[in-house]
């Protein structure tokens, strides 16, 4: 199919023909040639034509036709078709008709009538080729139009992405020149406002660079401080800190572009925010929440730290396991609230007891260690603990509170102790387990022996099962002395356990322990029938008055139908309820609340005496025990020894003696080893004591020598009962 025509315009018949004829002759392959008679039908033509598509690379006509020249023709034509070539066919040559077509452009040739063909030929081809590659050149002209405006398009996207990203950018030449930036790097730089108020492209230049050598030279970072040129090192990441304390995160990028220089990408980004959130969660992940110390995982880290630079200088030190006495009765009675805030208060005398190199970390619940780096030996260590323990003896207030809290120290020394962290702190551990075995209070350190506790422990808990049956345990009895009359009123029974492999072991090894695996039921029945039988024994035998108060386990407590077997007890063994005394802790009143209140009404209403044990180590008000049935009082022995020193101490135990009196509850003083100890309690004004000074726990015989010998009612007698 012919794309392309050649129109031949010409009024004459014969004239058109023989041009169509020698046109087609020569280009009728490729091109189809169109004659038209007149103007009108040129046009027409034309149109058609193009409407189908067609192009039409050259028009021929000649000038003298009918209705109108071919001067005029051929113009109105370049205004349609001005891509077309047109050539004039002219008799006479009129210089200028010609040169005004040509001046607007409106023709290409003229050719002389008549003309010969092979002119005509090489003209009309001279011609096509011509058009051919004007067509060309429009065609390139386009698609150069065209991608330029894509170009345009890319580059206003470019720069509305460069400005929309979150990061300030900054592209520097191989050379570290500045090539181009947005705003907000011009913003975190701070620079922005001086950026604005310079319209000198130049100077803008200067000021970034002037900026970055600054940035290189007076923040912290590991950018070289020469030249800016040195910024093109810098293919990396890394952190800068501004002065303003800003943190920006800097990451540069070599682009290479074909045929161009390599360029810098600077991406800058403000992470100050980020930072802070990384510092808190990292403090976080090492830290304890509740008081700040470091936690389990980042002492592991500074012991193992420690044990290196130990290693390497040939020097000691020490790891100490910390835990507190009772804890866990505060926190069930006064609340994990308020424990908590005893913590926090455990803490500052901690830090204040030990060194400033010292590290304390929360291992857990109450349980905290303590690394003493840099120490001559366990006598540093020792020192320390000591200072601990001292720091943690004047009282507490916490809200309305007001409380005593002694602590448990194991001291284990790096080479003598262990020489790796788990060793250390296991035979911390062990030191402390032994602290706590040794009536707490006090701080042990590790010794070879002690590696066997554990194990001991488990053969004890064996072993305690069959004690009952083989008749193992034996109560001994301590006197509670009436110092106005110098009489025992009272005897309180404190079981021991005497074993074949352990020999004699106190009460606090194994009580503990019956209270876990349930066998202070049958142990508590033991104790009861038996303080009672002795009890009765006592009274037939010269002391009628006499008393008896056992220790009652808040696991007793809560056993059903204790009311019933104790009155069981009383029953078959003939004493009489009010004969019997039984010593409950505050915290057993705490926990239990309102059954609490409804049991010890029972016992009350059974006539059974009541006695509150260990008074004053001091979660419970004095106005809470005004709820209770107690008969009895027991101050307890840390807080009465407490009170020779401590003048608050001393208004405290006066207020509940001037209490006691008041709701007909008697008062003892635990723990009284001195005569300057009871003398001053009984300036107190307390009437009634126990304690080694008076008699330590004795057998059952020993106990009725001493009633023997001190149940007179002389008031002159010397109250040392022997020790
Ligand atoms: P507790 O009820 O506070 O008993 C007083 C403890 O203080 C006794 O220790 C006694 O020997 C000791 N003590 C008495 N006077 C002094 C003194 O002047 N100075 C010093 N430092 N200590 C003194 P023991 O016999 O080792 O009993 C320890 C705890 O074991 C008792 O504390 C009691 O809570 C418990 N316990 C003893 N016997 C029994 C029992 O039969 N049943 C139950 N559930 N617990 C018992
Ligand atoms: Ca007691
Ligand atoms: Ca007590």
């Amino acid at each position: 199919m012919v794309e392309k025509a050649i129109i031949c315009v010409d009024d004459e018949e014969i004239i058109l023909s023989s041009l169509g004829g020698q046109l087609k002759r020569a280009f009728g392959a490729k091109y189809s040639i169109e004659t038209a008679s007149d103007g009108t039908e040129v046009i027409e033509l034309c149109a058609e034509l193009t409407a189908e598509g067609i192009e039409i690379p050259l028009i021929i006509s000649d000038q003298n036709m009918k209705g109108i020249l071919g001067n005029q023709l051929l113009t109105q034509l370049h205004d349609l078709y001005p891509q077309t070539l047109k050539i004039l066919l002219t008799g006479e040559t009129d210089a200028e008709v010609v040169r005004n077509l040509v001046n607007i452009s409106a023709l290409y040739r003229y050719i002389a009538k008549p003309w010969d063909e092979t002119d005509l030929i090489l003209t009309v081809r001279e011609a096509l080729r011509c058009y051919e590659q004007n067509q060309k050149l429009t065609l390139q002209n386009e698609l150069l139009t065209a991608t330029n405006l894509k170009l345009a398009e890319s580059v206003n996207l470019l720069v509305a992405t460069l400005e929309a990203t979150a990061d300030g950018i900054l592209v520097l030449d191989s050379r570290g020149k500045v090539l181009r930036y947005n705003q907000k790097f011009l913003n975190l730089l701070g620079i922005a406002e001086m950026v604005s108020q310079e319209k000198n492209n130049d100077r803008i230049i200067d000021i970034i660079d002037l900026s970055l050598q600054q940035l290189s030279t007076s923040y912290a970072c590991n950018i070289d401080p020469d030249t800016h040129q040195s910024f093109s090192h810098l293919n990396d990441y890394c952190l800068l800190k501004l002065k303003n304390g800003k943190v920006l995160e800097c990451y540069s990028q070599i682009q290479k572009l074909k045929n161009i220089d390599s360029n810098i990408v600077w991406s800058f980004r403000d992470v100050t925010e980020r930072q802070k959130a990384e510092q808190t969660i990292k403090h976080q992940a090492f830290h304890d929440s509740l008081t700040g110390l470091a936690n389990r995982s980042f002492f592991d880290y500074q012991l193992a730290d420690e044990l290196k630079k130990s290693q390497a200088s040939d020097r000691k030190l020490a790891v100490l396991f910390f835990d507190l006495d009772r804890f866990k009765n505060i926190n069930d009675t006064l609340g994990h609230a308020f424990g908590d805030r005893l913590l926090q208060e455990v803490v500052k005398r901690l830090k204040i007891s030990i060194r400033d190199e010292d590290i304390v970390s929360r291992w857990g619940g109450d349980e905290f260690t303590i690394l003493l780096p840099k120490i001559k030996g366990l006598d540093d260590a020792i020192a320390i603990a000591k200072r601990i323990l001292k720091g943690l003896q004047p009282s507490f207030h916490v809200g309305n509170h007001r409380l005593h809290i002694t602590s448990s120290i194991g001291i284990a020394v790096y080479p003598d102790h262990g020489t790796d962290s788990d060793t250390l702190l296991k035979n911390a551990d062990a030191a402390l387990y032994k602290a706590k075995d040794q009536g707490r209070n006090n701080y042990q350190h590790y010794n070879q022996n002690l590696n066997s506790q554990g194990e001991k422990l488990l053969q004890l808990e064996n072993k305690l099962r069959y004690a009952l049956a083989q008749r193992e345990f034996v109560l001994y009895y301590q006197p509670i002395v009436d110092v106005v009359t110098g009489r025992i009123i009272k005897m309180e029974a404190l079981i021991r356990w005497q074993n074949d492999t352990f020999g004699l072991i106190p009460p606090d090894s194994f009580i503990p322990l019956a209270e876990e695996n349930g066998l202070i039921i049958p142990i508590g029945k033991w104790v009861l029938k038996q303080a009672c039988l002795q009890n009765k024994y006592w009274q037939q035998n010269g002391f009628p008055w006499l008393k008896v108060s056992v220790n009652l386990s808040p696991k007793q407590f809560q056993e059903p139908n204790l009311v019933y077997k104790l009155l069981k007890i009383l029953q078959k063994t003939n004493l009489k309820p009010s004969d019997l005394e039984l010593e409950i802790t505050e915290t057993v009143t705490i926990q239990n609340g309102n059954a609490a209140k409804t049991i010890l009404n029972k016992l009350d209403s059974g006539g059974i005496s009541l006695s509150m044990d260990d008074f004053g180590t001091g979660y419970s008000s004095l106005s809470y025990l005004k709820q209770f049935p107690f008969n009895t009082l027991k101050i307890d022995r840390f807080f009465v020894q407490n009170a020779l020193n401590n003048p608050e101490d001393q208004a405290i135990i006066k207020a509940i003696v001037h209490l006691g009196k008041g709701l007909n509850i008697s008062v003892v003083a635990e723990g009284i080893e001195t005569e300057e100890s009871k003398n001053f309690l009984q300036t107190l004004g307390c009437r009634y004591m126990q304690g080694y000074y008076f008699s330590r726990p004795v057998p059952a015989k020993e106990a009725t020598t001493l009633l023997q010998n001190y149940s007179c009612t002389d008031l002159q007698k010397n109250y040392s009962l022997g020790s």
